[in-house]
């Protein structure tokens, strides 16, 4: 009997590194101390519906769609979990530093990383420029996870402090704080990209050091830390994902992950030679869309014996030790086509690789036992 390795179970993310004393930015304003913790501060971010601002800036510039999405808030926050807040993560990283090191960048492929001046007490414009700095920043990851960035009429330059991305940061800064300066009115202009930002530093500092109420009542929120879910609510076991379902009379739906996208259209994609069943493989595959971190597609049922035979052939061209990834990925979906043959849908869910047999176990029902969206 081959050795299977035993499935780790999956591991609760820890919050405990969030307390790291690099977090927490203390200020004080009109003789009052208050601690603000930027990791906190950077979650409660990520989390807020960034949909509306983007939609907004969408709509008042033209601006034209990325092909896929990628990278949200929400995403680089998965992975500041992930990583801890680690320095090679593609997560949120925060450093603390002297004034002159001081340096900040942002998108949706690398996530964040910046510094923080690193006093024990900070100023109200220091605290005011960390915390823009961080929403400035995760602007830019939703920003060109939803649109390209606009380039300037003369030179072709890009410009990612357009005008869309300046009204996504001016609508989260008028959710979070109050703050109501259209980027025109703020200074904005083509070539003139920071001056929105530079506006709501100052705007953010006076608004503390006069005591807005509502800015104030924001400090006082992060005082209290952030619940956290998972410790109050047992998780719900989540339904099994099927790699093929049964989607109308003549018609299935498959995912598969990012690695066996890149083995389908080196293998089905560039060696197809004229008309047929392997030709529409072939563009069904080309066109999946992303969903989550692999790619759906809806496929005429007929074509799944090819698909199946594409399947085979490619496990005899790749080679584990050089892509392992990629091989597992076919070997699921082999696995997945094989159970259908049979009858049955199967999900990963609990299953284990090996590389010779490939995959065991998982869940495994009859297709017509399906209810779709359970
Ligand atoms: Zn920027």
């Amino acid at each position: 009997m081959p050795a299977f390795r035993k499935l780790q179970p999956r591991k609760r993310l820890s919050r405990k590194w969030m307390q790291n004393p690099r977090y927490v930015l203390t200020v004080l304003i009109n003789k009052q101390h208050y601690s603000v913790n930027l990791m906190e501060f950077a979650e409660r971010l990520c989390k807020r519906d960034w949909s509306r601002a983007v939609d907004a800036a969408a709509k008042q510039t033209q601006a034209s769609p990325t092909r896929y999405r990628s990278g949200s808030p929400a995403i680089v926050w998965k992975r500041t979990m992930r990583a801890e807040g680690g320095r090679s993560s593609r997560g949120i990283r925060v450093s603390r530093c002297t004034d002159l090191q001081r340096s900040a960048h942002g998108g949706p492929k690398c996530g964040v990383s910046m510094s923080v001046h690193k006093a024990s007490v900070l100023t109200p414009k220091i605290l005011s420029d960390a915390l823009v700095t961080l929403l400035h920043e995760l602007t830019h990851v939703a920003h060109l996870a939803e649109m390209t960035a606009s380039r300037s009429k003369t030179g072709n330059r890009r410009r990612p402090h357009d005008l869309a991305f300046n009204i996504i940061q001016y609508r989260m800064a008028r959710g979070l704080w109050g703050y109501a300066t259209e980027p025109w009115e703020a200074g904005w202009a083509e070539g003139r990209g920071y001056a929105p930002t530079h506006h709501l530093i100052a705007w953010l500092c006076s608004a503390m050091q006069s005591e807005d109420p509502k800015v104030m009542r924001y400090l006082k929120r992060c005082e209290d830390p952030l619940k956290s879910k998972a410790s109050t609510k047992p998780r719900k076991p989540r339904p099994p994902v099927w790699e093929i379902e049964k989607d109308g009379d003549d018609h299935v739906m498959l995912r598969w992950s990012r690695q066996t996208d890149l083995s389908l259209q080196h293998y089905v994609v560039d060696l197809v030679s004229g008309p047929g069943d392997r030709a529409d493989i072939a563009e069904l595959v080309e066109d999946a869309p992303r969903k989550g971190a692999g790619y759906i597609c809806r496929m005429p049922t007929r074509l799944l014996p090819y698909l199946k035979g594409e399947c085979e052939w490619m496990l005899d061209l790749l080679d584990f030790s050089e892509s392992p990834s990629r091989v597992k990925g076919v070997f699921r979906m082999l696995r997945a086509l094989e159970e259908w043959e049979k009858g049955n849908i199967w999900s990963a869910r609990g299953a284990e690789f090996h590389k010779y047999w490939g995959w065991r176990g998982g869940i495994v029902q009859p297709v017509n036992n399906n209810n779709k969206g359970e």
